[in-house]
């Protein structure tokens, strides 16, 4: 077989070999009291990494699950959402609005470019929004937002705050209630570093407020469900069983390395990988970067012959871009066990491929 290829993929992401070998064994049966205290004790580990004392609702399903979720429990015909669009994922959060007839309006955001903040005070001064949407990193650019500004902004005029922090928690600082978030969003195969699968929804007392009077047209993402069922442990519906066994330990490793130790693992890769890139002829694309990701600009708009070179002749796989950037970004992620080594390895062959197109 083929040796397996270096993924710097913003998920899937490495895995730590210890979490890999949880998924190979025989499964615990779920409707147990063990089961219930291990649901238990990574409800109060998730709640850790959104740093918030508010509940979390554990999905399965990827993230755009949880996204839609949040749009049918939070949301309804009588709200005015107003949305922050800067790629793929930002268009996410439209596509959603306009599937479930939620009355929107965007402020899209240039590629690489960061939100104008005084643009979205005088939008939402105008007081005809009831919720502002947003990803607290746009992966498709790169670009992160100032989520704890904007949070600010969000609570002077009283909206429903949803930021979709999915591949930004355990890689930036995310503090879910100093940032007056109401729902946060997260999903397994980011910065948690485990397969996909999973995904978690985070709620301040007011998003579980506003949960009491919600009356979504779907029985799966009834969110109050699974709050019901999590009050002692279990979840409405058969969970992803072996995943959530890898969860509960990553979770357990977290809380012993401390958050700020994983974000710094992050920012150390990502420093690594940015500080090589002057000597490649390459530049980071962002504005302002999340330590998820690098998103890197090619001159000679060559970002997906180099993609190509690296799986086909170094067996490493990165991330393309889509429509407009595909041929003019490429993205290097740094969430997941990923050593300097690896990041060594990466910019060597890196080196190699633009010298020969050069
Ligand atoms: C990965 C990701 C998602 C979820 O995508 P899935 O493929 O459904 O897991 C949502 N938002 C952002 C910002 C992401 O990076």
């Amino acid at each position: 077989m083929r040796k397996t290829r270096k993924l710097f993929t913003p998920g899937p992401v490495p895995i730590d070999s210890h979490i890999l070998e949880l998924g190979c064994q025989q499964l615990a049966y779920n409707r147990t009291p063990e089961f219930s205290a291990l649901t238990q004790e990574t409800l109060a580990g998730l709640n850790y990494v959104f740093q918030t004392k508010g509940k979390t609702a554990i999905l399965t399903n990827s993230g755009t699950g949880a996204m839609e979720a949040a749009v049918l429990n939070f949301l309804d015909h009588s709200d005015r959402v107003l949305i922050i669009n800067g790629g793929t994922f930002g268009q996410r959060w439209c596509d959603l609005c306009s599937l479930h007839s939620i009355d929107f309006s965007e402020i899209k955001v240039d590629a690489g470019q960061d939100v104008d903040v005084d643009h979205l005070s005088e939008m939402v001064a105008q007081k005809k929004f009831t919720a502002l949407l947003i990803n607290a990193h746009e992966t498709a650019t790169g670009q992160l937002y100032d989520i704890e500004l904007i949070g600010k902004i969000a609570r002077q005029y009283g909206l429903m705050f949803i930021v979709d922090a999915i591949s930004s928690v355990c890689a930036d600082r995310f503090s879910m209630d100093d940032w007056h978030v109401d729902v946060a969003l997260l999903s397994s195969q980011k910065a948690l570093a485990l397969p996909p699968g999973l995904s978690f929804v985070a709620m301040s007392e007011r998003a579980q407020t506003r949960l009491q009077s919600s009356n979504p047209k779907s029985l799966y993402f009834n969110l109050s469900d699974y709050l019901v069922n999590q009050e002692r442990g279990q979840l409405p519906y058969t969970p992803a069983i072996g995943l959530l066994t890898q969860l509960h330990q990553r979770l357990q490793d977290i809380k012993q390395a401390t958050i700020p130790a994983i974000i710094k693992q992050h920012a150390d890769m990502a420093s690594q990988f940015r500080c090589s890139l002057g000597d490649l002829g390459l530049r980071v694309f962002a504005s302002r970067s999340s330590n998820a990701l690098t998103s890197v600009a090619c001159k000679n708009d060559n970002a997906l012959e180099i993609v190509q070179a690296l799986r086909e002749q170094y067996n490493i796989e990165v991330a393309p871009s889509g429509g407009a950037l595909k041929d003019k970004i490429f993205r290097v992620s740094h969430m997941g066990a990923i050593k300097t080594t690896d990041v060594d390895i990466l910019v060597q062959a890196l080196k190699q491929i633009t010298r020969l197109n050069s």
